[in-house]
């Protein structure tokens, strides 16, 4: 599963400004509110999802950064992870209509750790060269993430002391009132809605029961790969919180530009130089591939635009057997310059196919035409 957009979450394009965006996370928000969807796991998923993409793009400096960045932009930096929001009770979306006042800063700010929480999914971009992908590599990264703090084993307690049970909530993170039709369960404020506080935070931590760290890893990348090519390595995104697992880690694939090849698909496109002799005589002709030389033969009187293909020696097929195929497109090409020596046979080769041309009368009449 992978991390949806956020702007296609919000069913909004990405020059929306912050009111379109209120207003579409209101519409979301009160479709697939569990309060109006008892039971159904995929409008909560829907809903935390809206929940997420707009308490991230809500904030100007996370949206500057999720813009840029995309998911890795936003769920590692500031100490603060997006990764799965939980939720307040309904009023907190219908709260500007009913003049309540706005609850998305209190509902942001880390309403709801109420239960365990799976750690975000990290998105990290990697560049490679053609090479590289040809012949795949065994990547060296170095991921900021959130981990777990050793110190307090995440549950953000100082040394020796635990999280209490919530008096306010009993520990349920929520608060359920009545409020005319609805049965409302606003995020408890005294432990905004994890359902325990913690007297004496752990030092290391402050008490958020994780701590930014820069993990190196190496991930195999395997041969086949091309741009837009997304490896899953599961458990390596952000940890949870109050034990919950952890997410994943995404590496998604860039090709640089080769000098040389152009690839589409597993098929490698390259164009060769011949001489005018080359290409008149017929010639036997290397060609560079990834790995070396192969030997074409270009036969005589072959034209420029002329492709040769040579099976096998395009890219290998990612996950699967055998290779793309080299293509060659073949171009003549005129010397700018010349020796004494090709220039007396120039001539002499000029004089025979004017002459050539005389005898097929071929010469009088391009006089005609442009003469
Ligand atoms: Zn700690
Ligand atoms: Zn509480």
């Amino acid at each position: 599963m992978s991390k949806r957009d956020y702007y296609e979450v919000l069913e909004v394009n990405r020059t929306a400004t912050e009111q379109e965006l209120k207003s579409a996370y209101r519409r979301l928000a009160i479709r697939f509110h569990p309060d109006k969807n008892p039971g159904d796991a995929s409008a909560e998923e829907k809903f935390k999802e809206a929940a997420e993409a707009y308490g991230v793009l809500a904030d100007a400096n996370q949206r500057q950064r999720y813009d840029r960045f995309g998911h890795a932009g936003v769920s590692s930096g500031a100490g603060q992870s997006w990764g799965a929001p939980g939720f307040g009770g309904i009023e907190d979306i219908l709260g500007d209509l009913f003049g309540f006042g706005d609850v998305f800063g209190a509902g942001r700010a880390g309403a709801n750790r109420s239960a365990a929480q799976r750690g975000a999914d990290l998105r990290y971009d990697l560049e490679i060269t053609l090479e590289e992908a040809y012949s795949g590599i065994t990547a060296q990264l170095r991921i900021p993430r959130l981990e777990t703090c050793e110190t307090c084993k995440g549950n953000g307690a100082a040394a020796g002391t635990h999280p209490e049970n919530c008096n306010n909530c009993g520990g349920t993170g929520q608060v359920r009132y009545q409020q005319g039709f609805f049965s409302v369960a606003r995020t408890c404020q005294a432990c905004r809605g994890a359902g325990r506080v913690v007297k004496n935070p752990c030092a290391d931590c402050g008490g958020a029961g994780r701590i930014e760290r820069e993990k190196q890893m190496e991930v195999r990348i395997p041969a086949g790969v091309e741009t837009g090519s997304r490896l899953r390595v599961q458990g390596e995104g952000e940890s949870g919180t109050q034990g919950g697992p952890s997410g994943d880690l995404y590496v998604v694939i860039h090709l640089a530009e080769h000098e040389r090849f152009e690839r589409q698909g597993s098929n490698l496109y390259a164009s060769l130089p011949i001489t005018f002799a080359q290409a008149a005589l017929g010639s036997d002709v290397f060609v560079g591939t990834i790995e070396g030389e192969e030997k074409i033969k270009v036969p005589h009187g072959t034209q420029t635009g002329t492709v040769f293909r040579i099976k096998g020696k395009g890219m290998p097929v990612l996950g699967g057997r055998g290779r793309g195929d080299l293509f060659v497109s073949v171009s003549v090409v005129t010397p700018t310059s010349l020796t004494r020596e090709q220039r007396k046979l120039l001539e002499q080769l000029a004089v025979v196919e004017n002459k050539d041309l005389e005898d097929k009368g071929l010469v009088d009449k391009v006089r005609d035409i442009f003469g």
